[in-house]
């Protein structure tokens, strides 16, 4: 079964969550699915094999879940980029506009040795703020963004437009 057959079947829609008039989409089926858990990780990372990777960048909460077995199959290491406040170390923090207020994105200033190539990963591209903050974190860190690869697109939320400068990967778009 490919990889985005999976991801119809086990992604599910929760509608009015987190508020209403907003459709949720629930990974947590496909989490606990042995085979679409794993095709999904090595979808992901199948288009980077010939790649020189140094770090994979996982956003906080779902993209750890994928960025870190993704790393493992690429040989390279794991970086989380997290909500703010999480870190214990000296950070580099971006924010962005959300519909209310703004939301933050930090990482170890140190995490992102100058001229490393630095894949990152989530689970969901849905207004693509959190992609574009993860991004020009690591651009700040000195390091090369080689690619944003996420399960799923949104794509009516138009996402895709905030990051045309970056080589984005997305498994399924609905
Ligand atoms: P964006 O910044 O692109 O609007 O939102 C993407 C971030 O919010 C990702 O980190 C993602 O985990 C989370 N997110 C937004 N909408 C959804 C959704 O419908 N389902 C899931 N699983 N995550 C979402």
């Amino acid at each position: 079964t490919d990889v985005s057959t999976l991801i119809d079947r086990y992604v599910r829609d929760i509608p009015d969550y987190p508020q209403p008039g907003v459709v949720f989409k629930d990974i947590t089926p496909l989490l606990s699915h042995p085979t679409a858990l794993r095709t999904a990780i090595d979808a992901l990372a199948e288009p980077l094999l010939g790649s020189e990777i140094d770090l994979v960048a996982g956003l906080e909460a779902r993209g750890f879940i994928f960025a870190a077995p993704v790393a493992v199959r690429l040989g390279a290491g794991f970086v989380p980029l997290r909500k703010a406040g999480k870190l214990p170390a000296e950070t580099l923090a971006e924010s962005y506009d959300l519909e209310y207020g703004t939301a933050t994105v930090e990482m170890h200033a140190d995490a992102v040795p100058p001229g490393s190539r630095v894949l990152i990963v989530d689970d969901v591209l849905a207004t693509g703020g959190t992609g574009r903050a993860a991004v020009d974190l690591i651009r700040r860190a000195g390091g090369t963004v080689v690619g944003l690869s996420v399960l799923l697109e949104l794509g009516f939320l138009k996402g895709r437009e905030k990051l045309a400068d970056v080589e984005l990967r997305a498994l399924a778009t609905v």
